[in-house]
């Protein structure tokens, strides 16, 4: 029997069930997942858009309000009288003298008085100058000595023609850590239609940093939230509210940082100073040359996607988890029966036919089961009958010549192996033709049936009968000696010879004639044996019929040659 495959390895019903069932909870949960993700991502995205920008509109307007309070300071600072007529005394006393560089005189040197009183009064301001057209230093506050000309800003002519007011660049002084600002006003003469020179002031822009954190942390929550004001020429910060206030980043972050500019206000993602991934939206300020970038750690802010997210695949794969046991569950709910089923088809195909499946439930499976038991009972009952068929004579149901000859052959093995010896009777009707000529073939055929019968009552359990031809019987008599032979082919001679055989309205008396043989301790094969019994048969029809010949001593085969 050919070895039948049964390991089916992935494309098994159990796997494909298996992986059926986790895709199938697989691809719509992620996809779901990811749909929903994407939703929220984009409506924290706008929100945090709003929010930003937002507080950078505030932060703008503070910011030109702080430069508009500021521009109020010097135009009082200014208007004082001390300025004005101290100041038109000074040229007038230049203009006589013509010296570029005269020591202080006394008119300047009650402006610097001056100044200085002002500047103790206010803490952002940290010089105030009186300059002339060119920068250079009339007055200064904190200085008696000469001061060296102030750069003024380049476009200062247009800033004072548009606003009546300038501001410088931003810069740093090594003493003074904080940025400051140079700004200024124009100073007007009475004699004079245009401005004579400058009240001009060196800011600190610290005072900036409490309008920035005031914009930015009006909720508590925001604590990652930075402000920081970025010089757009060079994209370096001097203002933040964050840890690092350097004015000068280093050189690629600047250059990224001014890039930030470049498009219209909206949401970026990018990598801060420190290296940390930020959203942030990054604002040029109108009039200042600066821009304003508000950040706010991308963690921080996209904690409740990555929650969600998170989240989503803990209850997908749980989900999954559960699916793929019941699936397993349902799978083996369908194999196990399936795998009964298959190892008893594997038997009945090995020629087992002695198989029961255990039964399942009322199912299609179960029906399968049902069937297949049915089937190998039939199978059996059929393989029973054909095996009967095989080896049974149809007329007399006793053994057919074929099985009665494999029986001997049996016996004779046997009889080899143990020595368990044993001794046949080959019978023959008397006269049978005669019945059939007389009374018809039927009637031969009853006689042949009920001779049978006559055997079968006659002889033990042990023995066998078998229909060897014609009206021959062969009888195999177990463990039983010649003499013990000859006696119970006696008992059956005379049981035939009483019995009264019936067909239709006769009754017949028949006899039979019958040989004996035994087994010889070098018998050859089981024919010899045959042959023996043969030869007493012809000499009981020889002497008569109706009797029994048993050779006790047969002749010794003759020597060869
Ligand atoms: P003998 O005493 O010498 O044995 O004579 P006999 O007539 O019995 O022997 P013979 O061999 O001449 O005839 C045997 C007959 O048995 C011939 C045959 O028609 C008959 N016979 C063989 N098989 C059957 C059978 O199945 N049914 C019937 N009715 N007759 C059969
Ligand atoms: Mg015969
Ligand atoms: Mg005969």
């Amino acid at each position: 029997m050919e070895k039948i495959e049964t390991n089916y390895g992935l494309m098994s019903i159990r796997n494909r069930i298996l992986i059926f069932s986790v895709l199938v909870t697989f691809i719509p949960s992620f996809g779901m997942g990811w749909l929903l993700n994407s939703m929220i991502h984009a409506t924290i995205t706008e929100k945090t858009e709003q929010k930003l920008l937002y507080s950078a509109n505030i932060i703008e307007r503070e910011i030109s309000l702080w430069f508009k309070q500021r521009n109020y300071d010097l135009h009082v600072f200014s208007n004082s009288f001390v300025i004005s007529e101290n100041l038109a005394r000074h040229f007038s006393t230049q203009n006589n003298t013509e010296q570029e560089t005269s020591p202080p005189s006394l008119y300047t040197k009650k402006i610097a008085t001056y100044l200085n009183s002002v500047q103790k009064q206010f803490d952002d301001y940290t010089r105030l100058f009186v300059l002339d057209n060119e920068g250079i230093v009339v007055a200064a506050s904190n200085s008696t000595d000469q001061v060296p000309p102030i750069q003024l800003p380049g476009n200062t002519t247009e800033q004072i023609a548009a606003t009546n007011f300038f501001k410088g660049d931003v810069y740093l002084t090594e003493e003074n850590s904080s940025p400051l600002i140079l700004i200024g006003i124009p100073l007007f003469s009475k004699e004079y239609d245009t401005y004579v020179g400058f009240l001009a002031a060196e800011v600190r822009l610290q005072g900036l940093l409490p309008l920035l954190q005031a914009a930015l942390f009006d909720t508590k929550e925001d604590l990652h939230i930075c402000g920081a004001l970025i010089r757009l020429k060079d994209g370096s910060h001097f203002l933040s509210t964050g840890h690092s206030a350097d004015f000068v980043t280093p050189e690629n972050v600047s250059n990224k940082t001014s890039q930030l500019f470049d498009s219209p206000p909206h949401l970026q993602n990018f990598f801060n100073y420190h290296g940390t991934r930020v959203v942030g939206i990054a604002i040029p300020l109108t009039t200042s040359g600066w821009g304003l970038l508000i950040t706010e750690n991308y963690v921080d802010v996209f904690a409740r996607v990555t929650r969600s997210r998170n989240r989503n695949i803990l209850i997908i794969c749980s989900f999954a988890l559960f699916i793929g046991l019941g699936a397993y569950l349902f799978a083996k709910q369908i194999i196990t029966p399936l795998k009964a089923l298959t190892n008893g088809a594997l038997q009945v195909a090995n020629g087992n036919l002695d198989v029961s499946l255990p039964l399942q439930k009322n199912d299609e499976l179960g029906f399968a089961t049902r069937m297949f038991n049915e089937m190998v009972t039939e199978l059996k009952q059929s393989h029973a009958k054909l095996e009967q068929l095989a080896t049974t004579d149809a007329l007399t149901q006793l053994a057919n010549r074929k099985q009665i000859m494999k029986s001997l052959l049996k016996h004779f093995e046997n009889y080899q192996r143990y020595s368990t010896e044993f001794s046949i009777l080959m019978i023959d009707i008397d006269h049978f033709k005669k019945i059939n000529d007389t009374f018809g073939h039927l009637a031969g055929d009853a006689i042949l049936i009920q001779i049978a019968t006559i055997f079968k009552e006659t002889l033990r359990n042990v023995d066998i009968a078998g229909r060897y031809g014609g009206e021959e019987f062969l009888v195999i008599l177990a463990e039983t000696s010649g003499e013990k032979a000859k006696h119970t082919a006696e008992r059956i001679r005379q049981a035939v010879e009483q019995h009264i055989f019936t067909f239709e309205k006769y009754s017949l008396k028949i006899s039979i004639s019958v040989g004996v043989a035994r087994i010889l301790q070098n018998e050859k094969n089981e024919n010899t044996l045959v042959s023996r019994a043969d030869q007493a048969l012809y000499l009981a029809k020889e002497n008569g019929r109706n009797r029994v010949v048993y050779i006790a001593d047969p002749p010794a085969a003759p020597l060869a040659g």
